[in-house]
C-alpha cells in the first residue's frame, strides 16, 4: 500500500469541543461538522461527542440523516436551511432545526402541510451580505413567523465577517438593534467570536475550526496558545532519496535548483492527496519528528524536502506533513491558505486510519 494516511484522533476532537464550551459556559455549542466535519469524518467526529455535544450544524439533508440513523437525537442545524419543499418536508419529518434567511423559503414553510413543526433559526444579515434577512424586516418577519403552525420556536442568528481580525462591533450592533425588545433565544459566535468576544455567546455559539485543533485566527493567537489539539495528523514516508550537486534541478518547472550539495528526500504525498500545490519551497515539513522544509513544486502524488539537516533519514522515515508536531496553520500560512481549506481538501483517496 502507498504510505499516506490521515490519522484521526477522537480523544483530540472531544477535548476541543468540551474547549469550546468551557470558553462560552452560558452557551449551548452547535458541533459544527459541515462538510464532512471539514474533512474528518462525519460520524468518526460525531461519535465523538455523543455524550456531551448539545447539537450538530451542517449544509446536506444526507449528513443529518446519516446522524440520525446512527440515532443521535441533539438538535441538527441546517446552516443553510431547506432548498425546496422536500427539504422541508425532511427537516419536518427528522425533527432537523432549519436556518431561514430568504423569502422563498418563508413562502414553503407558510404554505407546506408539515407533520410536525420546525425550530427556525431567523437568519438576519447584520453585514455579511452573504445569507439573511435586512435588519429593518425582522420585526415584522418574527410577527409572520409567531402565527405561523409550522413554526416551533425562533431562534435569531447572524454570522461575523471579521471576528478573526476587525471584529464584530458594527455587526453585533446591528443585530442587537434588529432584535431591540425582543426576547428571542439568539446564536451568532463562531470560533472566533467564541474565543474574542464573550458577549456575542448568548443562546448558543457556533465553533467550527476550532473543533479540529486549528486556531481561526493563527495569526493572533496560535493552536497550542488556546490548548487546542490536532486533531488531523496528514502522515507518509520517504520513498526516495537523491543527492544534487550544485546547479542541479529539482522537479516540474525546475523552480528548485541546488546552490551546493542537497540532500532530498522524496515523499509520497502530492496535490492528487489534497496538499495545497501552491505550498512553495520553504513550506514545513517534519521527518522522523524533525523540522524541515519543502524544496520545489509539489506534484501530483509526490513533494519533495530537504534533508540536509537530517541525515539519518532513509526510505521508509515517517513524514508528517501536518497535524502531529506541525500545526496545519503553519503549512496553510506558508501555502497562502487557511487550515479550513487544508482539511476540506483531503482526497478520498488518502485512507483514514484511527
Ligand atoms: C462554518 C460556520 C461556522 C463555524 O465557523 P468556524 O470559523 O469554523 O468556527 C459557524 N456558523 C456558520 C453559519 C457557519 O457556516
Amino acid at each position: 500500500m502507498r504510505p499516506i494516511f490521515a490519522r484521526i484522533d477522537r480523544a483530540a476532537f472531544r477535548s476541543n469541543y468540551l474547549l469550546a464550551k468551557a470558553r462560552a459556559p452560558q452557551a449551548r455549542a452547535w458541533c459544527v461538522v459541515k462538510a464532512n466535519a471539514y474533512g474528518h469524518g462525519l460520524l468518526r467526529c460525531a461519535e465523538a461527542v455523543r455524550d456531551v455535544a448539545d447539537g450538530f450544524a451542517l449544509l446536506d439533508i444526507s449528513e443529518a440523516l446519516q446522524l440520525r440513523q446512527a440515532q443521535f437525537a441533539q438538535p441538527i442545524l441546517l446552516l443553510e436551511g431547506f432548498f425546496d419543499a422536500e427539504g422541508l418536508q425532511q427537516a419536518a419529518e427528522y425533527d432537523l432545526s432549519v436556518v431561514l434567511h430568504s423569502a422563498p423559503q418563508l413562502r414553503l414553510l407558510e404554505t407546506e402541510a408539515l407533520p410536525r413543526s420546525v425550530d427556525v433559526f431567523l437568519k438576519i444579515n447584520t453585514g455579511m451580505n452573504r445569507l439573511g434577512f435586512r435588519p429593518e424586516e425582522v420585526p415584522a418577519l418574527i410577527a409572520r413567523l409567531r402565527t405561523c403552525s409550522a413554526v416551533r420556536s425562533i431562534t435569531a442568528m447572524t454570522h461575523f465577517a471579521c471576528a478573526d481580525g476587525a471584529g464584530i462591533d458594527a455587526q453585533w450592533a446591528r443585530f442587537e438593534q434588529a432584535l431591540a425588545g425582543s426576547d428571542l433565544p439568539r446564536s451568532a459566535a463562531n470560533s472566533a467570536a467564541l474565543l474574542r468576544f464573550p458577549h456575542s455567546h448568548a443562546d448558543w455559539v457556533r465553533p467550527g475550526i476550532v473543533l479540529y485543533g486549528a486556531s481561526p485566527m493563527p495569526q493572533l493567537e496560535s493552536a497550542v496558545q488556546l490548548g487546542l489539539k490536532p486533531v488531523m495528523s496528514l502522515e507518509s514516508e520517504l520513498i526516495a532519496i537523491q543527492y544534487l550537486q550544485a546547479g542541479d534541478q529539482l522537479g516540474y518547472g525546475a523552480s528548485f535548483v541546488a546552490t551546493e550539495p542537497t540532500c532530498v528526500g522524496i515523499v509520497a504525498c502530492g496535490y492528487g492527496d489534497g496538499y495545497p500545490r501552491h505550498a512553495g519551497t520553504g513550506t514545513p515539513i517534519l521527518v522522523d519528528g524533525i523540522l524541515t522544509r519543502t524544496l520545489g513544486r509539489v506534484s501530483m502524488d509526490m513533494l519533495a524536502c530537504d534533508l540536509s539537516s537530517i541525515p539519518a533519514a532513509q526510505i521508509g522515515s515517517r513524514v508528517v506533513l501536518w497535524g502531529d508536531g506541525l500545526p496545519a496553520d503553519e503549512v496553510a500560512t506558508a501555502a497562502g491558505t487557511i487550515s479550513y481549506e487544508l482539511f476540506c481538501a483531503l482526497a478520498p483517496r488518502v485512507p483514514v486510519r484511527d
